[in-house]
C-alpha cells in the first residue's frame, strides 16, 4: 500500500537540511542543488514526480497548514501568479527555514533586492 503522497513532505524537506550553523538559524539544504537553488522531487497527485525548488515547496507547505493534500493546488496557484520565494536571509539561497522565507511578487522582489543592494531592508522580525 502506498503512503499518502504528501504525508512526509515536511520531514523530507527537513531531513535534507543541516543543523543551523549561523546565528540566524538557517536550515541549509544539503540535497540536490540546481541553478543555485535547492531542488526536491515530489510525487504528484497522479503518481508522477515533479522536481520543485525546495524553498518554494516549504512555502507552499506552510500555506497548506494541516491540509497537505492541497499542496499541488497551492503550488500551482503561486506559480501561475508568478510569486517568487524570497529569502530574508539574503546571503543563503539554500536555506529552507520557513521563518526566513516569504512570497513576493516579481515587482516586490526586485524592489527588496534593490534595497538590499544598498544595505537597507534587512529584517528579522517574525511579526511582519
Ligand atoms: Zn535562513
Amino acid at each position: 500500500m502506498n503512503p499518502p503522497p504528501f504525508s512526509t513532505l515536511y520531514e523530507r524537506l527537513v531531513r535534507n537540511t543541516a543543523e543551523p550553523e549561523n546565528a540566524q538559524g538557517c536550515w541549509t539544504w544539503t540535497g540536490k542543488i540546481k541553478e543555485f537553488y535547492p531542488r526536491l522531487n515530489i510525487r504528484t497527485g497522479d503518481g508522477r514526480h515533479k522536481e520543485v525548488r525546495a524553498h518554494r515547496a516549504m512555502l507552499c507547505l506552510m500555506e497548506c497548514g494541516e491540509e497537505v493534500e492541497l499542496f499541488w493546488e497551492v503550488y500551482e496557484l503561486f506559480s501561475v501568479a508568478k510569486f517568487e520565494g524570497d529569502h530574508l536571509c539574503t546571503d543563503n539561497p539554500l536555506c529552507i527555514n520557513p521563518d526566513h522565507l516569504q512570497w513576493l511578487t516579481k515587482e516586490e522582489h526586485d524592489e527588496v533586492t534593490r534595497q538590499r543592494g544598498q544595505g537597507l531592508n534587512r529584517r528579522w522580525s517574525k511579526d511582519e
